[in-house]
């Protein structure tokens, strides 16, 4: 690699690793991991039981959201005391019109949201499955990984498409063929590069987040969290991405649970970065 090309990569990698957590992981032990493993299996051998009515599935979401949402705003507003204007008042409620069991976090018009289907509502096993849920998207607001999300797919556009620029100037220079398109073309795939490059990452962050957050509401993050291992296909008969597409039943979730649950037994509190 020649001087420009190590400097423009040393001007922008910090770019991209200011995008990590804000909080620490806890470390995964190998009891957390074995744990898990047996978990896991527990729950894949589990038969699938009967699924709740629409307004059995009506209750336990309002049961369990007037726990989780104030509980979820204290975390917030614990986490986020040094940012002015944080906004950590979330509308919590049920996405009547989604098909798929899914739940998400998002803004509209600025404000953050919070949606679950209510087919996944009733297909939960226990409320502290729901707060699980609700906790964990919660930890993608305490998290900024929406915010953050965007600032990587534009520094990873901003890499490639330099890259790709200074690439063709060079051939330009040299007489070759310049090719516009190219930097066009390498800046789509910065962007989606840079918007993949720590989702797991941030789904753990966002476990740990949801583990104290379900736990301060009075439910069992542990037992939540095993809605997670689930077996499902990873797409809805529409082909869009369920629950499972975008959150990948892992065992290194549940082990990241377990070991949250292990410090915060041990008196410890969430560890900003
Ligand atoms: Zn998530």
């Amino acid at each position: 690699m020649n001087f420009r090309n190590a400097l423009l990569l040393s001007l922008m990698i910090p770019l991209l690793a200011a995008c990590g957590t804000s909080f620490s992981i806890p470390q995964v032990g190998e009891g957390d991991t074995e744990t898990a493993t047996k978990m896991f299996a527990a729950a894949r051998a589990e038969p699938v039981s009967v699924s709740l009515s629409q307004s059995a599935a009506q209750s336990r979401f309002q049961r369990v959201a007037r726990r989780v949402a104030p509980a979820g705003k204290k975390v917030c507003e614990a986490a986020t005391a040094d940012r002015e204007d944080f906004n950590c008042s979330v509308d919590v409620g049920i996405d009547t019109k989604m098909k798929e069991r899914n739940a998400y976090f998002t803004h509209v018009n600025g404000d953050p949201v919070i949606r679950i289907s209510m087919p996944l509502l009733m297909d939960t096993q226990s409320d502290d499955e729901v707060a699980f849920v609700l906790s964990h998207e919660f930890g993608h607001l305490i998290g900024r990984h929406i915010e953050k999300q965007e600032q990587q797919a534009v520094a990873g556009a901003l890499i490639m498409g330099a890259l790709a620029a200074y690439a063709n100037a060079n051939a330009a220079a040299a007489g070759q063929y310049y090719d516009p398109n190219a930097v066009s073309r390498n800046v789509e795939i910065g962007a989606a590069l840079g918007s993949i490059a720590y989702s797991q990452t941030y789904e753990l962050e966002s476990d740990t987040l949801g583990t104290y957050i379900a736990k301060t509401a009075g439910y069992d993050p542990v037992k939540g969290a095993q809605y997670f291992a689930r077996p499902e296909d990873v797409r809805t008969e529409a082909g869009n991405l369920s629950f499972w597409g975008t959150h990948p039943p892992d065992e290194k979730r549940l082990a990241t649970v377990l070991a949250t649950m292990r410090e915060i037994e041990a008196g410890g509190g969430l560890q900003q970065k």
